[in-house]
C-alpha cells in the first residue's frame, strides 16, 4: 500500500488508485477501494462532486429498483448481459443496506421505483462523502483530468495542477448529458487517448420531438400502458408498453424514455391510445364499437374504449369528422381513418432532446475491450472503467444509478483482489 499521496523530491505524487470523476461511480468505487486499505484520491471537475446525483430523480434521486436483480437485465437494451457480473455483487438490495447502515432509509414506490425516505438526492451525497472522508480517500476538487498516459507500469495522470502516478486509474467522468454537471465527455477522449474504442454517443432518455406536432395544447396530458411501435420507414425497430406524456412539441414519459436509445430522427412512432391494447386488437375493438353505435356520439364510444375526451376531440379533428358526430353518421373511410388514429396513431420524429436535456449517453467506451467480471480494460492492466462512461445505458427507474454504483464497487473490488462478495463497502 501507497501512502496517501506519497511524493518523494522530484517525483509525482503516488496513490495505489487514482479515480476521476466524483459522481456516484467513483465515489462508490474510491470508498471501496480505500476501505480495502488503498490509498485512494478522486480528481474532480467540478467546484463540487455528484452534480448530476444531485439533479437525479428531480432532486429527489431515485436510486434503484426493486425486485430480484435478475431481472434487471433486461433493462439495459441489449448490454444487460455485461451489467449482470456488476449487478450480482453489489446490488439493489446491497446497495439499499449500504444506506441503511449508515442512517438513510430507502423506500420503495409501488411500481418499484426506489427512493431515499427523505426524497434528497443530497442526502444520498451526503451519506458517500462523510463515508469517503472518514475512510481517508483524498477528494480534489476543481481538479480536472487533462491527460493520461501509460508510464512505469502504471499511469501518469495530468491534471491542471500537477501530475500523479497510480498502478491503477479508474475512469469514472459519466456521459456526456447535462454537461453543465461536469460529465460532458471527457472520459471518451482519456479513453480513446489509451486506445479504446468509443462507440457513436447520443442522447438517450430523451423525450421526442415530432414533426408538426398535432396536440400542443394537450401538453402535459398522460397516458397509462399504451403500446408504443417504432418504425423506420418498413422497417420494425422496437415495440414497448409503457406511460407516455404530451410535450408542447412531442411525445415524452418512461414508455418513450426507455426506447429513446433506439429512436432515430425520421422514424415513426405508432401509438396505440387504447390503453393496453396492441394495435390489431385496438382496431377491431374500434370499429366493432362504431358500427354498432348507433345514435351514441363518435366520442362517447372513444370514452368507452379509455381515451380522454380532449384527446377524441383532437384525434376526430384530425380524421376530419366533427366533434358531434354520431357513429351512425361515419362512413367506412371514416371509421378507417379513427380506427387508425386510436390504434396506431403515427408520429414522426423530428429530433431527440439534445445532449443538454436527456438523461443518460447511449454508446460510450466499447463493452468489447472491457471485463465485465472485473471492469478492467482488456488493453491495459491497471485502467478501470466504471459507470455511465461505458456504453450501457438503463431505463427509467433507477437503474442507470444501481449501474453506476455496483460497477465502481466491482473495479474497486477487482484492484483490491477481493473476489467474494463482502459486506462492505
Ligand atoms: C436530470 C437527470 C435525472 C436523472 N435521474 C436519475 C434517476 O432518478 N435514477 C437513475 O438511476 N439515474 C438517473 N439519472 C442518470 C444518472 O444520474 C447517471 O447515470 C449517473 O449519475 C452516472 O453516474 P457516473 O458516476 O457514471 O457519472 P456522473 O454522475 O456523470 O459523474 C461523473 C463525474 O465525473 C466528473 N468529470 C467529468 N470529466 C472529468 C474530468 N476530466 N476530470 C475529473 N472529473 C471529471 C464530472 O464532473 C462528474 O462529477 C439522471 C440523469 C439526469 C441528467
Amino acid at each position: 500500500m501507497t501512502c496517501a499521496g506519497m511524493q518523494m523530491e522530484g517525483e509525482l505524487e503516488e496513490y495505489d488508485i487514482v479515480v476521476a470523476g466524483g459522481g456516484p461511480s467513483g465515489l462508490f468505487c474510491a470508498l471501496c477501494g480505500s476501505k480495502a486499505g488503498n490509498s485512494v484520491l478522486v480528481l474532480e471537475k467540478m467546484p463540487s462532486c455528484g452534480k448530476k446525483l444531485l439533479v437525479s430523480g428531480t432532486g429527489q434521486c431515485n436510486i434503484t429498483h426493486d425486485g430480484e436483480i435478475s431481472l434487471f437485465l433486461t433493462h439495459y437494451g441489449a448490454h444487460g448481459r455485461f451489467a449482470k457480473p456488476a449487478l450480482m455483487q453489489f446490488s439493489n438490495h446491497d446497495l439499499v443496506r449500504f444506506f441503511h447502515a449508515r442512517g438513510l432509509e430507502m423506500v420503495t414506490e409501488p411500481g418499484g421505483k426506489v427512493f431515499p425516505s427523505t426524497r434528497r438526492a443530497g442526502d444520498v451525497l451526503a451519506v458517500l462523502l462523510r463515508e469517503c472522508a472518514c475512510s481517508g480517500v483524498d477528494i480534489h476538487c476543481n481538479e480536472p483530468v487533462l491527460g493520461v498516459a501509460v508510464s512505469r507500469g502504471g499511469f501518469e495522470v495530468k491534471t491542471k495542477r500537477t501530475a500523479y502516478f497510480s498502478p491503477h486509474f479508474v475512469i469514472a467522468t459519466g456521459g456526456a448529458t447535462y454537461p453543465a454537471t461536469g460529465s460532458s465527455g471527457d472520459g471518451y477522449t482519456l479513453a480513446a487517448s489509451l486506445g479504446h474504442r468509443i462507440t457513436e454517443i447520443g442522447p438517450a432518455l430523451s423525450a421526442v420531438r415530432v414533426k408538426e406536432f398535432p396536440y400542443p395544447d394537450l401538453a402535459g396530458m398522460s397516458f397509462e400502458g399504451l403500446h408504443i411501435t417504432v418504425m423506420r420507414q418498413e422497417k420494425h425497430i422496437c415495440r414497448n408498453k409503457g406511460d407516455l406524456i404530451f410535450t408542447h412539441h412531442g411525445l415524452s414519459g418512461p414508455g418513450v424514455l426507455d426506447i429513446s436509445r433506439y429512436i432515430r430522427p425520421g422514424d415513426r412512432i405508432m401509438v396505440s391510445f387504447a390503453p393496453s391494447r396492441e394495435a390489431e386488437e385496438a382496431a377491431k375493438a374500434v370499429h366493432a364499437a362504431l358500427v354498432g353505435g348507433g345514435r351514441v356520439q363518435v366520442a362517447k364510444v372513444l370514452r368507452g374504449l379509455g381515451l380522454p375526451d380532449r384527446l377524441s376531440k383532437g384525434l376526430l379533428d384530425l380524421a376530419g369528422v366533427a366533434g358531434g358526430a354520431t357513429c351512425a353518421h361515419l362512413g367506412k373511410d371514416a371509421r378507417n381513418a379513427i380506427a387508425l388514429r386510436v390504434s396506431s396513431h403515427p408520429f414522426e420524429v423530428e429530433a431527440l432532446s439534445g445532449f443538454d436535456r436527456a438523461m443518460v449517453t447511449r454508446g460510450g467506451v466499447d463493452l468489447d475491450e472491457v471485463n465485465p467480471k472485473t471492469m478492467e480494460s482488456r488493453l491495459h492492466r491497471g485502467l478501470y472503467f466504471a459507470g455511465e462512461v461505458l456504453d450501457i445505458d438503463g431505463d427509467t427507474g433507477g437503474y442507470n444509478l444501481q449501474f453506476a454504483c455496483a460497477s465502481g464497487v466491482l473495479a474497486a473490488r477487482s484492484i483490491a483482489g477481493v473476489a467474494k462478495k463482502r459486506g462492505l463497502p
